[in-house]
């Protein structure tokens, strides 16, 4: 079946295939949807949007389902690309079919020593992750996911394949690193590899009465941690629920999550990486044994599990906000609305910024660094007593309890909802994306795509 015979109106399974979505709360509802698993399905689905005057919309896995504005009236083309990783040892390079998850991504490195900025789930698209910033648990050594870039193959509007780098359409290729969408249908993504001789990483799990003790010790830390580490501190409340360790089911834990990574052979590299583990976590162990322990010296792939991120599609309302140094009132104010009784958000936790995150890159795109300290996400999932509004209202609290220290800024992948404040870029380079869109977009059939405040134009 060719893929115009696949683009399909609601009702029709291959409708059903193209709008599944990870975050259950947010269901992708186009006009029409198609499933391209190449790169002429992607041209010949645009050339059938552009010829009957549809918008296009596209997708991977959904996981951001929440943070997209509404799908009416567009063909969503959910891109699923087929030949797989290839790895270029010899350069240290992937490149990456749309579609591709992480967890491919890793498993295709790994037998050559080598892994990827990927972030926290194996399940998450490569290609929306890097278009969207990316943190990782390498990202104080590494910086943002989407530096690693090297050249973006992208079908515009017209229906022409580009391959874009730093010598071919460099402004294009400025644009599509972190501008917010709506430049074209992206079919392949080349990214950097760096070699990755084992980790140490996992999550350790306290009851939420240590917290403060925990969070401040955590933040002292990060005041001066190596860049070769980078974590996460959570407040969590998980479900009892058989899929959750017995320890950590129906009651508020704190987590101290990450990884150290080991680059070199020598044996040198490996213990070194093991001592910044152990200044990280002595003194938090020295406050009370962890209900749950599994930081471990790994292979890489193990940076995958320690997040703990659910693996199935779930519902998730959430919010974001990139914060400045917190200090220790900030501990007391996030642990006040995130410990406190009845709170519907599952999870709520900073991730640890700095390092190669904080550095402008010469060679970057349009989101090269990030001038905050800490990324904070929260999340509930509305279902049981949990309720929608409920968990939003839980996240203003938290919003305006941070408000101190919330620097205005966002990075795109982190977004949860479509609603929230977004600013993820300056005004001066919103107005270049702008007349990059116009060239490659003039009708603007992409403009739905667009992340909010990431153009002048259309917000
Ligand atoms: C459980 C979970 C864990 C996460 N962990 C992390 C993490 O550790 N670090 C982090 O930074 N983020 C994380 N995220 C956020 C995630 O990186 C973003 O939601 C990312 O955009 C997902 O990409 P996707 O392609 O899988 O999602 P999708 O929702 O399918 O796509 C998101 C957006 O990417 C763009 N896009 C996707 N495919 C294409 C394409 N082929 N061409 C052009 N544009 C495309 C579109 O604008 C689309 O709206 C997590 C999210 C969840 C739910």
């Amino acid at each position: 079946m060719t893929a115009l015979q696949e683009i399909a109106p609601p009702g029709q399974p291959a409708y059903e295939a193209a709008t599944r979505v990870f975050n259950l709360a947010a269901p992708a509802l186009p006009a029409a949807a198609v499933t391209a698993r190449s790169v002429a399905d992607v041209q010949a689905a645009v050339g059938h949007a552009r010829s009957r005057g549809l918008p296009v919309r596209v997708h991977t896995t959904g996981h951001a389902a929440a943070a997209v504005r509404p799908m009416d009236g567009a063909l969503l083309i959910r891109t699923a690309l087929t030949g797989g990783v290839e790895v270029d040892t010899a350069r240290k390079v992937a490149r990456i079919p749309a579609g591709t998850l992480w967890g491919e991504v890793v498993a295709a490195a790994a037998p050559h020593g080598l892994t990827a900025a990927h972030g926290s789930s194996a399940n998450v698209g490569a290609v929306g992750f890097l278009l969207r910033g990316g943190l990782s648990f390498y990202g104080r050594r590494k910086g943002l996911a989407v530096n690693g870039v090297r050249a973006i193959e992208v079908v515009t509007a017209d229906g022409e394949l580009h391959r874009v780098d730093h010598e071919n359409d460099p402004g294009l290729f400025w644009a599509l690193r972190g501008g917010g969408g709506g430049f074209g249908v992206v079919t392949a993504i080349k990214v950097d590899l760096f070699p990755a001789t084992a980790v140490i990483t996992g999550a350790a799990y306290w009851p939420a009465a240590h917290a403060p003790e925990l969070m401040s010790i955590w933040r002292t830390w990060t005041l001066s941690a190596p860049d070769a580490v980078t974590t996460s501190i959570r407040v969590m409340n998980l479900p009892d629920h058989p899929s959750v360790p017995a320890p950590l089911a129906g009651r508020t834990t704190f987590c101290v999550d990450g990884a150290v990574l080991v680059e070199g052979r020598a044996d040198g590299d490996l213990r070194e990486a093991e001592q910044h583990a152990t200044d990280l976590l002595r003194p938090l162990r020295a406050v009370a044994e962890p209900l749950v322990d599994t930081w471990q010296t790994a292979a890489p792939a193990a940076v995958l599990d320690a997040h703990g991120d659910p693996a199935d599609p779930v519902p998730i309302v959430g919010d974001h906000l990139l914060l400045g140094e917190i200090g220790e009132e900030g501990v007391a104010e996030f642990l006040r609305v995130t410990t406190a009784a009845g709170s519907p958000l599952i999870v709520a936790g900073l991730r640890q910024l700095g390092g190669a995150y904080a550095l402008p890159r010469i060679d970057g795109g349009v989101l090269d660094h990030l001038d905050a300290r800490y990324s904070y996400a929260g999340s509930g999932a509305p279902f049981g007593p949990p309720t929608p509004a409920g968990i939003r209202a839980a996240c203003a609290r938290v919003r305006a309890a941070l408000a101190p220290w919330d620097t205005g800024r966002t990075v795109p992948s982190f977004v949860e909802g479509y609603d929230q404040p977004q600013g993820h870029l300056r005004a001066d380079k919103i107005g270049t994306l702008d007349k990059i869109r116009l060239r490659v977009d003039p009708e603007g059939l992409l403009r739905g795509d667009i992340a909010p405040h990431a153009t002048a134009l259309n917000t």
